[in-house]
């Protein structure tokens, strides 16, 4: 020892005077619903499929589910909420009124699991073509409960430690079908849970990726898909208060289509079935769960998150026609030929190491963008674009989240590579692919994918 003697020694006190003062790690959770009040909210248009589907009756509620995490000053607070997407704009009025209430600083996350079997909050799926679906009475009780779980979140903070965990099976895969080529999935399922040093579940959070649309077209009845069936088992196994995060859900991952078999029957689950949504929400809770039993609580006092705005040029003419028609009611104004979208990174460690970074996008990622396998089809629009990184392979820590419809939701983010909106189709298909209609253009995934590095690689915090 003595002959390193000083430049050791002040070299680690430099190194302890470095670390915040308070470096522990705390969590907390809460859960709001945001479940519509048909007779108040009415007509509550659903959305996701065609104009026109008008509620009829509540099956299950809708919520508002929150973990937030802190080490020192600026806590991060995770939010699922059951909805088709919410704009930048809400999602900005929720962070306004969190921190109003808060009286201070904090960094809200807001995430839509994207659920069709919910109320038109972005105005897409009203009475007719040019009628905006959005009742703005209901977005805002979406807003308002939102933050207020995000305020009881960081108000129930308390010292913690964390488990993750992480499960990719064929039976997970089984539960998404692709219906555009390359068939590309990214079916892993990453789980993140705080208990406190007292022993007490707090919360988990799973990110997995899948259209929560389970239901199909023709339901009328309010539903959070399989995600209300993945909160009551995820619960019950765990406690605490669950929620979910969808992934990278384009091109396009739903349970629509998919095989599943019914554990009790032996016999495929009827297609648009509760049925079929419940055995797919609780089997991602106790695939979630067991996973999470084989692992050890660990001690966490690193959090950094870093966003930043840009803007995304929106060539999509629908897009464009819509905004211009108010369909989103003073939501994503389109300026100059862009509109302003968001892009963010967290990640979770203690000093040694990272444990776990979350990739944060503002739509509907397609897979290959997360995992890799971008193809190059006769067809494509730009044959020779550059094939932008796969997030989860930019990211390095052991548990890797990609957070979909992340703040925003501007609609499929398409690699550039195999964007088509010209004839011939990739493959030389008879038809054109779904896809490029729902998305704001061929510049999007590169441009997100470029932030996202600067993000990652930035030594800046916040
Ligand atoms: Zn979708």
């Amino acid at each position: 020892m003595r002959k390193y003697g000083w430049p050791l020694f002040a070299a680690a006190f430099l190194f302890l005077l470095a670390l915040p003062a308070s470096a522990e790690f705390r969590a907390g959770a809460a859960r709001r619903p945001v479940t519509p009040d048909l007779t108040k909210h009415a007509p509550v248009y659903m959305a996701g499929f065609g104009q026109n589907r008008v509620a009829t009756r509540i099956h299950d509620d809708l919520w508002a589910r929150c973990l937030a995490l802190a080490v020192d000053r600026t806590p991060l607070v995770l939010c699922g909420v059951d909805s088709i997407g919410l704009f930048l704009e809400d999602v900005e009025r929720i962070s306004a009124e969190a921190r109003t209430r808060l009286g201070g600083a904090v960094d809200v996350i807001v995430a839509a699991t994207h659920d069709h079997e919910a109320p038109d909050t972005m105005g897409l799926w009203g009475p007719e073509m040019g009628v905006s679906g959005i009742n703005e009475e209901y977005n805002r009780f979406v807003v308002e409960q939102t933050a207020a779980a995000a305020v009881e979140a960081v108000r129930s903070l308390r010292p913690a430690r964390v488990k993750t965990s992480k499960v990719s099976t064929r039976e997970l895969d089984g539960f998404l079908n692709d219906t555009r080529p390359p068939v590309v999935h990214d079916s892993e399922l990453v789980v993140l849970s705080a208990t406190g040093r007292d022993g007490r579940a707090i919360g988990a959070l799973v990110n997995w990726a899948n259209h929560p649309e389970t239901l199909g077209s023709k339901n009328t009845l309010v539903t959070a898909d399989y995600p209300a069936y993945f909160y009551l088992r995820m619960e019950e196994l765990t406690g605490g208060v669950a929620v979910l995060i969808n992934g990278a859900i384009g091109g396009m991952q739903s349970s629509l289509g998919a095989k599943v078999t019914d554990p009790e029957t032996g016999q495929p689950a009827p297609a648009d079935s509760f049925r079929m949504a419940e055995i797919i929400g609780r089997r991602v809770a106790e695939l979630a769960a067991g996973a999470l039993s084989g692992e050890k609580p660990r001690d966490v006092n690193r959090l950094e998150f870093r966003e930043k705005k840009i803007s995304i040029p929106v060539t999509n003419a629908g897009y464009r026609m819509a905004a211009q028609a108010g369909l989103f009611k003073g939501r994503k104004p389109m300026e100059g030929d862009g509109a302003v979208t968001v892009v963010g990174y967290a990640r979770l460690g203690s000093d040694r190491r990272r444990l776990l970074e979350i990739a944060m996008v503002p739509g509907e990622l397609y897979p290959e963008l997360s995992v890799g396998g971008v193809a190059r089809f006769a067809g494509a629009d730009f044959p020779d674009a550059p094939i932008e990184p796969a997030l989860k392979k930019v990211m390095k820590a052991p548990y890797r989240m990609l957070f979909g419809l992340a703040n925003d939701e501007i609609g499929y983010i398409i690699p550039r590579a195999e964007w088509d909106e010209e004839a011939p189709w990739l493959q030389n298909a008879p038809k054109r692919w779904y896809g490029e209609v729902n998305s704001t253009g061929p510049e999007t995934a590169p441009r997100i994918s470029d932030t996202f590095r600067q993000l990652i690689e930035s030594k800046r915090v916040r």
